[in-house]
């Protein structure tokens, strides 16, 4: 496995290598991760991990500064699951003097996430396509856990004609439900305990559906009403949502976007199922 800081670096070696299936990532690596790593190496035959924790898509009030950092830890896991390539630039690198565009994908930034990190999916939509262009990988591979940035990343593929298919992965979850981020380890061992009721008020929705309720109010409430049990979680949203256009929905449909985001004092987190 080879580790490059530079776009240089990282184009000279790319050129060995025919087809390319890259994961974009901040780093401090979990099973979730990996399983992405695993998934790129198996169907492209070669697999670039990138390791870069964006300022552009953070607030000046959010976690950039103290976002966990553990590279060395990182190639070894990302080796030990396959890659064949890393590229781990510094903030320079990217954003040098004199970097002035920023991406704005329009509608569905808006919405969930987007409602309360106003700025967060344009910094996204920007690194990631640099990410692909640098990288020039035939496929990108990313989590169903960040469901709405799924729903960006695919539209800046298609609006921008980028050559590179968007390939969404399922969400690895801890044995208790709770979705493997990085952010986890923010958790005190008493908000790490408290915050499986994500999962448990997402099942309490699907078990709705699946007895046939189909009001979508009536799912978004079964939701509250398990959360309310966690006085700790402050509720950022609650949602049932087109999982294209991100509306939200009043009767339940297929495919149906469930999602919240919920924070435990600094820490916030988000979960989705598709029902
Ligand atoms: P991040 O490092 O948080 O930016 O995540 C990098 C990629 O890993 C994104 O595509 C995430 O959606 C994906 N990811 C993060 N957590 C999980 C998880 N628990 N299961 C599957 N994919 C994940």
């Amino acid at each position: 496995m080879k580790t490059c800081k530079t776009v240089a670096e990282f184009r000279a070696a790319r050129a060995a290598l025919p087809a390319l299936g890259v994961v974009p990532t901040m780093g401090f690596l979990h099973e979730g991760h990996l399983s992405l790593v695993r998934r790129a190496k198996a169907e492209c035959g070669a697999a670039a991990v990138t390791i870069f924790v964006n300022p552009t898509q953070f607030a000046p009030h959010e976690d950039f500064s103290r976002y966990p950092r553990a590279l060395a830890r990182d190639l070894e896991l990302v080796e030990a699951a396959g890659a064949d390539l890393v590229f781990a630039p510094d903030v320079s690198e990217m954003y040098p003097e004199g970097y002035d565009l920023r991406i704005e994908v329009g509608g569905v930034t808006s919405r969930l996430e987007g409602a309360v990190r106003p700025a967060h999916f344009s910094g996204v939509a920007t690194v990631v396509a640099k990410l692909l262009n640098i990288t020039q990988a035939s496929r990108a591979y990313f989590g169903q856990k960040d469901a709405q940035q799924c729903v960006v990343i695919r539209k800046l593929a298609r609006d921008l004609n980028l050559p590179c298919e968007i390939v969404v992965c399922p969400t690895v979850r801890e044995a208790d439900g709770l979705a493997m981020s990085s952010r986890n380890a923010y958790l005190s061992p008493e908000q790490r305990e408290r915050a499986t009721v994500l999962y448990r008020a997402l099942s309490a929705a699907k078990a709705r559906h699946e007895a046939g309720q189909t009001r979508a109010e009536a799912l978004r409430a079964a939701i509250h009403d398990v959360l309310a049990e966690t006085p700790e979680a402050g509720v950022d949203y609650v949602s049932v949502a087109d999982p294209d256009t991100l509306e939200e929905l009043d009767e339940v449909k297929d495919g149906a976007l469930v999602s919240l985001a919920v924070r435990f004092g600094p820490t916030r987190l988000i979960d989705n199922f598709l029902l």
